[in-house]
C-alpha cells in the first residue's frame, strides 16, 4: 500500500475507473500501481515512487491491471511457470482481498471538463 508522502502528480488514464473505498473490490482504478510500486514491482521497475513499469491499461476493459499477473510464457517450460507465478504474485499483492489504497485522486483544476 503507497504511503502518504504528500501531494503527487501521476497521469492516469482518463477512462480508469473511480477509485473505490478502502476495503471495496478492487476495480482497476490503477492508482496505487502509478502512485508507488508494490515490492516485486519495486524489483522490476528500480525505483520505489512513481508509476510501476508493469502495470498495464486494458482499453476494451477500461481499467489498469498488473502485467506480472498476465504474464505469458513463450516456450513450453515458461508456461508452466504462469499459474505458480500468478498465485504467487496474488499472495504478494493481496490480490482479492479488496483495495488497501488509502490515496485519494484529485484532477487538477485544467484537466476537469469546462
Ligand atoms: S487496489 Fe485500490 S487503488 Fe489499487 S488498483 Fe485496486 S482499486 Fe485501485
Ligand atoms: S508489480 Fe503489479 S501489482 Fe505491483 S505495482 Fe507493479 S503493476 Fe502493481
Amino acid at each position: 500500500m503507497p504511503k502518504s508522502r504528500g501531494p503527487q502528480i501521476i497521469h492516469i488514464q482518463p477512462e480508469a475507473p473511480a477509485k473505490p473505498a478502502v476495503g471495496q473490490p478492487c476495480n482497476g482504478c490503477g492508482l496505487c500501481c502509478l502512485a508507488e510500486p508494490c515490492p516485486v514491482g519495486v524489483v522490476l521497475s528500480r525505483r520505489r515512487h512513481g508509476a510501476c513499469v508493469a502495470l498495464r491499461w486494458l482499453p476494451m476493459e477500461r481499467r489498469y491491471s498488473c502485467g506480472v499477473m498476465r504474464w505469458q510464457g513463450q516456450s513450453t517450460v515458461t508456461r508452466l511457470l504462469e499459474r505458480p507465478l500468478r498465485a504467487w504474485m496474488a499472495r504478494m499483492i493481496a490480490a482479492g482481498q479488496g483495495c488497501d489504497a488509502t490515496l485519494e485522486a484529485e484532477v487538477p483544476k485544467a484537466a476537469e471538463e469546462p
